[in-house]
């Protein structure tokens, strides 16, 4: 991890949030790299979710909503985490975050990580919302929360959807946007981080045929993470056991992930939440949020943009002797070719490179490089993950072929360049 985090900053995937003055604990920066990663990665989930589909439709609500829609769905009361204290360094731990002991004499206790303190004290509930207020008085009935999801923008405006376009049941409603929590322990880079984004399918269905179509979404979020690379030794879906669910849910899988510093844990929840958001949200607000006459059930595949990204990065990461090549797919690296001058200092290969640079741009993402030698311009390219690089040389002035050089194999081959557009469209279709 230590190593992917520094090649990230490195590398302008991601920067540590406010740095220069010190740092804001559980936020992050994207860099340029990292904002094209992230990018990509929304663009396949949209592709995926959304447009390649036909009973999807997006959505982007707004991320302050009136202060009732998180009585309904529950957030006010229960969105919270065990909290715990030292009594002693007064450092604060989510619960489960602590190995809880039992002794005879003592009863419970738990020993502090941070100043190694016994401590006997209980629990107590702390709430994740982030709160603000509306307007320039700070009174109690102009309190808001900053959206710790993006689902309830969904729920809140299903009959809008219902009446606006031609959904049926089963349908999706889905959105990619920022979510707030405020996480009593935050780390492991961009696994548990206080603001981050989040894609979110709501699929509302028929009663009764809930269950197979949550089976239909955990195959098709696992085989989403597959058909971008993830390997499959990486990554299984696992049913949640009924104790540790919400008391709404009809089942929760997760998708997990095998993460360098905990092993198989939560990358992706996908929740079959039966009627409980609409009934809610009918209760609250008076309006009858049915479908033919009935409350559609929910499916939700939950994910964070920046949680997948680490998976991608941690599943690309790979050394060959003492240097590192980021074989992330090439639907989702940064720039998808390099174009080089076999060397700086000659004008002709310099304008000819830049002329297939330039025919290149609007068919791809392309990078252009000419410091150094060709060699480390490689190696400087499979560290971002750039799958292929074109290099201009003496015989390209001659012929008009250039080399393409594989990222994973360090293959070249010998391309024309009226060929090129055609041979990337081929490669990255
Ligand atoms: P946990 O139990 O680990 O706190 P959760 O069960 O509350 O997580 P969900 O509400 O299911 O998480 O969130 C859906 C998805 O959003 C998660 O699978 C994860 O990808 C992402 N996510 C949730 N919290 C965070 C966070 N603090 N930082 C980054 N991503 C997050």
């Amino acid at each position: 991890m230590e190593k992917i985090v520094s090649l990230c900053k490195r590398r302008g995937f991601v920067y540590p949030g406010s740095e220069i003055y010190g740092g804001l604990n559980g936020t992050w920066d994207l860099g340029p790299l990292g904002t094209t990663l992230a990018r990509n990665i929304k663009h396949e989930w949209w592709k995926n979710t959304v447009s390649n589909r036909e009973d999807v439709v997006g959505l982007n609500s707004s991320i302050l909503h009136h202060p009732k829609v998180w009585d309904a769905s529950g957030h006010i009361a229960s969105f919270t985490d065990p909290l715990i204290e030292c009594k002693k360094c007064h450092h604060r731990y989510r619960l489960d975050f602590v190995t809880v002991r039992f002794d005879k004499e003592k009863g419970k206790y738990w020993i502090c990580p941070a100043c190694f303190e016994e401590n006997t004290s209980e629990p107590r509930d702390f709430n994740l919302m982030f709160r603000t207020h509306l307007g320039s008085t700070e009174d109690s009935g102009t309190e808001l929360y900053l959206r710790p999801e993006t689902a309830q923008g969904i729920f809140i405006n299903f009959l809008n959807v219902v009446n606006s376009t031609r959904v049926t049941v089963p349908f999706g409603i889905a959105q990619i946007g920022k979510g707030f929590r405020n996480e009593i322990t935050t780390g492991n880079f961009l696994f548990r981080v206080r603001e981050f984004e989040m894609m979110e399918l709501e699929f509302f269905v028929e009663p009764g045929t809930d269950e197979k179509w949550h089976e239909y979404w955990k195959n098709e979020r696992l085989n989403w993470f597959l058909s971008l690379g993830i390997s499959k030794d990486h990554i299984k879906i696992v049913d949640l056991p009924k104790e540790d669910i919400a008391h709404y849910s009809r089942g929760t899988a997760e998708l997990w992930y095998d993460w360098p510093f905990m092993g198989f844990g939560e990358l992706e929840g996908i929740a079959n939440r039966g009627d409980y958001d609409l009934t809610q949200h009918s209760k609250y607000s008076g309006k009858n949020l049915v479908f033919d006459d009935y409350t559609p059930y929910v499916i939700e595949p939950s994910v964070g943009v920046g949680r997948a990204m680490l998976a991608f990065l941690v599943d690309a990461y790979s050394e060959v002797g003492d240097r590192v090549v980021l074989k992330l797919h090439s639907k989702l690296s940064p720039y998808k070719v390099a174009v080089f001058p076999l060397v700086a200092n000659k004008p002709d290969l310099v304008t000819k490179a830049e002329t297939v640079y330039r025919y290149l741009k609007p068919v791809t993402s392309v990078a252009w490089d000419d410091r150094g030698n060709i060699g480390k311009r490689y190696y400087a390219q499979d560290e971002i993950g750039t799958p292929w690089c074109v290099t201009v040389d003496y015989r390209s002035l001659a012929d008009d072929t250039v080399t393409v050089r594989d990222r994973d194999t360090a293959k070249q081959e010998r391309v024309n360049v009226s060929q090129l557009d055609t041979y990337f469209s081929q490669k990255l279709k």
